[in-house]
């Protein structure tokens, strides 16, 4: 799904779950990479994903240079609540009650971003936002953690969170398939792999 227009992959069909999705080979021990090595590739991400207009990335961009320990933490702040979220819905994903002390650390978040929330009036109608803090560099997180705010308690999706059976690869995804059938992150990544691999299997 590489493209132009958006070089990453984002397969999750939610936006939390390509949040979580940025870590390549999530689950091997040597083959596994992150995305977010620093502030700004975070930042570009969130362009993609549309959590940041490229406006608001240049501004931040910025900001960072000149608050560059700030930014290191607030990014390493995310990559935690980032792997937190992995963690619970990977549980979902299997259908076993995730860790409390993770339920607790996404709690925490939860209720400290959800402080900012408030209502805006926009010509004819009203929409909830969340507002801008003292601490710009981490207006990327709230929309990300609402996103899975709005999975946990949507409660009848959840047996549509799902985790791509190509091993070692470990990413969730949101099976919008009609009949539930969905298995890959992605059929033209893990899904000929596995072709290829039982194609293999037969021949030897
Ligand atoms: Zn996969």
């Amino acid at each position: 799904m590489m493209s132009e227009t958006n070089p990453y992959m984002m397969v999750g069909e939610r936006l939390c779950m390509d949040f979580i999705n940025t870590v390549s080979w999530r689950e091997s021990a040597d083959k596994r990479r992150e995305w977010f090595t620093s502030y700004a590739k975070w930042v570009d991400w969130c362009i993609h994903a549309e959590v940041l207009t490229g406006q608001q990335a240049k501004a931040l961009l910025l900001e960072a240079e000149e608050k560059p320990s700030e930014a290191g933490d607030v990014l390493k702040q995310a990559i935690e609540m980032r792997e937190v979220m992995y963690r619970i819905f990977k549980s979902i994903s299997k259908d076993i009650s995730p860790h409390q002390p993770d339920l607790e650390l996404f709690n925490a978040s939860v209720s400290h971003f959800y402080q900012t929330l408030q209502i805006i009036h926009e010509k004819d109608h009203y929409t909830l936002k969340f507002k801008q803090t003292e601490n710009n560099l981490g207006i990327m997180l709230p929309p990300i953690l609402q996103s899975a705010v709005d999975l946990l308690i949507s409660n009848n999706d959840l047996e549509r969170v799902k985790q791509c059976e190509g091993d070692p690869c470990g990413w969730l995804f949101f099976d919008t398939s009609r009949n539930r059938s969905r298995r890959w992150c992605s059929m033209s990544d893990c899904g000929n792999r596995a072709k290829a691999r039982r194609f293999y299997q037969k021949e030897k």
